[in-house]
Order: C-alpha cells, then structure tokens, then sequence
C-alpha cells in the first residue's frame, strides 16, 4: 500500500514505550512503514513490531484492519503469528511472531540457489500453509521471497514462515472470484494480468509460488524482460524456460512440478493437493544435500562467460525486489500495460476504480524507482 504517509519516529518511540515495549534495532522496511524489534517489558518476549501510520481514508484503514484480521485468524507453524494490534491517534502497530533469520530473498543472494533437497523442503513448508490458508478462504497475493521469513538466525533456512497479508483477500460465499489486479511483476498470475472470464482465485499463490521455487533452484527468475510491458506479454504466454546448462543439473520431476505450477490457464494448473503428493517433494525430502563445492579461484573462458551470464540472470532476481514510491501518473501506464487504459484525459486521480476491482480501497500504483520506470520491476496495487 502507499508510501506516501510515513510514521513519525519521534512519535511512535514514545508510543511504543507508552503501551509497554522496548524498541530495539530495524528489521524491515516496506510500502506501509517501518518494522521493529521489540521486546515486552514486562517478560522480555521479544516481537516484530510492524508500524503504519493511520491512514484518514477509511477504505485504506479497512484494508490494514483486514490484514490484522486475517493474520489472527490463523495458526500456522509455516505463517507468522500476529499477537496483538494496537491503534493511537496517529498510527497502527502489529506485534508480530519475530524471524530472526531475515528475509528468504537475502538468503537467495546469499547462495546464489538451493540444493534440490532443501528447494523441496522449503516448497513443502510453504504450500502446507497456503493449503492451510486456502482452506480457510484466505489469498494471499503478494507472495514473493521478501514476504518470507526465516524463522531462527543461524538455523535451519527452510523453516521460513510467511508473512505480509497486507494485500491478501478473505473469500466469503458470495465473492469467489477477485478482479483486483494486485501483486508484484515477476511473480504476478497471468490471470490477475488477463482479468477474464469474470477474475481469477487462489490458484494466483499456486502460480507466485512456482516462480518462487523456480529461482530458488537457479538464483534467477523464469520471466524477465527489459520493460514491464514485456515481462507481462511473456507471463501471459506463460513463456519460460529452463535454460542450458544452469538447469542442466536439476531433475526432470523438479522441472515437471515447476511446469504444473507455471501453467498459464488456472483450471488446468496443478492445485497444492496434487503438488504436495508430487514425486519431486518426496524425493527432494530424502535426498541429502550434496556438498558444495568448492569455488574455483581461477576459470576457463567458457566458465567465465558462463559465470558472466550466470550473474546477469542473478541480477534480474535483485532487481524484482521492490523499494516502493507512489506514483500517481504510473497507475494509467499499469493499466495501459495490462490493457485497461484509462480514458485519455484520466488523471490519474487516487479514488478512481477501474474494471470494477474487488478492493475499492486499493488504488495506488508503486514504482521500484521513478527514474527507472521503464525497466523497473513495479508492486502494483490498482482497482
Ligand atoms: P510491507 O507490507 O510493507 O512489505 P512486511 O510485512 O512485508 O511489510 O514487512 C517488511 C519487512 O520487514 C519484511 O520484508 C521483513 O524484512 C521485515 N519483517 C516483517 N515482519 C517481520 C517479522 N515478523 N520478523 C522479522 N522481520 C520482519
Ligand atoms: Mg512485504
């Protein structure tokens, strides 16, 4: 959600004491404000504080209520707890269960790729929750490896927990399907870019998820393009491969579940049933990581272009992560890049709904960086 209103931290170091914490160092930073350590001053349980300033617009108030909402009602080893909420005058705290280990992104960067082993242990971990959620009526729709964390610093990096419901939907009986095109380029459905046949549902996760285990076993993601007008027409073509020789050492089952996953019509894609009995979770949860090997200081011409090639691909996994600016003027070029242009004398305005979208109270477009607006990736939030 927006950036444009940010806490004031005189402010909220005093409310955070007032209500009974201590602050300690920064854990994270996202669209909606700042995120914490804290510690309870009463036993010491330490937390994540996550701090957004009240927006005045009730629909935008609704929407963080709805993330508080939906984070309580679960109870899952593999999601992130929310223990309490607390609302002042001037901002909203979620004390949220503390992952010391940092984002899964990071840990990416930090290896370049996973072992199939721990890929598939991960990828059983995290469709366990989106079964769970699924099954309570509950979306997600921003999944993506900052929004999830690992659980212990130093510890065992599958055991991430997913987090960020903030733009997640809650179906009820009459709202089956959502037309909200939200979600982050790169990891976004080709249905949530195509909006037809009247909208799409919770195989969106399905489809994010695929993207995600498909990095985590290469270090690069399966659609990228030099501008987001190109990078949406190769999502909706579903057009990805598994490129020679970085894929060359990964199993022909990784590669098939990769496919059910990354399937461009929703109905024919795998659900997380299919997936969670999948040979490939069975046979990536028995097979011991191989060694790693060491890196060889000195290489051939061919390893180093490979090795050139490899960090370009790398490159364009870093580059998805999103430091989020709101810009008015980028929500027409979303809908013009998804084919829903606005009328030419559109403004641009902040209380315009386009293609009668699920969630009224989303309205803003958030750019990587202004200035690269062209090739940046973009977390695009427009109704
Ligand atoms: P946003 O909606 O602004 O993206 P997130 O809920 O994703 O907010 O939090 C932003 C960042 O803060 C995360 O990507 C992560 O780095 C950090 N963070 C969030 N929750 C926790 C937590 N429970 N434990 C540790 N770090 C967290
Ligand atoms: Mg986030």
């Amino acid at each position: 959600m927006s950036g444009k209103k940010k806490p004031s931290a005189k402010l909220f170091i005093q409310e955070i004491d007032d209500l009974g914490w201590s602050l300690g160092r920064d854990l994270g930073e996202g669209a909606f404000g700042k995120v914490k350590l804290v510690s309870r001053k009463s036993d010491s349980q330490q937390a994540a504080c996550k701090i957004m300033a009240k927006p005045k617009d009730m629909k935008k108030m609704k929407v963080i209520q709805l993330e508080y909402k939906i984070m309580k009602e679960m109870d899952h080893e593999y999601i992130v707890k929310c223990f309490e909420a607390k609302e002042t005058e001037a901002n909203v705290y979620l004390f949220l269960e503390l992952c010391s280990g940092g984002e899964l992104f990071d840990k990416i960067v930090e290896m370049g790729h996973f072992t199939e082993s721990m890929a598939g242990q991960l990828s059983y971990n995290m469709l366990s929750a989106l079964n769970y959620m699924h099954g309570l009526g509950i979306i997600h729709r921003d999944l993506k490896p900052e929004n999830m964390l690992i659980a212990n610093k130093g510890g065992d990096f599958t055991n991430v927990k997913l987090t960020d419901f903030g733009l997640s939907k809650m179906l009820d009986e009459e709202s089956k399907l959502m037309k909200t095109p939200v979600g982050t380029p790169g990891y976004v459905a080709p249905e949530v870019l195509a909006l037809k046949d009247g909208g799409y549902d919770n195989k969106v996760d399905v489809w994010s998820m695929g993207v995600i285990i498909y990095i985590l076993l290469c270090g690069f993601p399966p659609f990228y393009a030099d501008n987001d007008a190109q990078l949406f027409a190769k999502i909706k073509a579903g057009d990805f491969k598994f490129i020679a020789p970085f894929w060359d050492p990964i199993s022909k089952t990784a590669k098939e579940f990769i496919v059910k996953m990354l399937t461009v019509d929703p109905k024919k894609r795998a659900t997380i049933d299919e997936l969670l009995a999948h040979a490939w979770l069975a046979s990536a949860a028995a097979k011991a990581a191989p060694p790693k090997e060491a890196e060889h200081e000195l290489c051939t011409s061919e390893e180093y272009k490979l090795k050139e090639t490899q960090a370009k691909l790398a490159a364009q996994f870093i580059h998805l992560k999103d430091t989020v600016l709101v810009v008015n003027k980028a929500k027409n070029r979303f809908l013009n890049l998804i084919g829903k242009a606005p009328p030419a004398d559109h403004t641009g305005s902040a209380t315009t709904t386009v293609g009668g979208g699920d969630d009224p109270a989303m309205v803003e477009v958030q750019i990587n960086n202004e200035e690269k607006v062209d090739g940046g990736g973009c977390k695009c939030v427009v109704s």
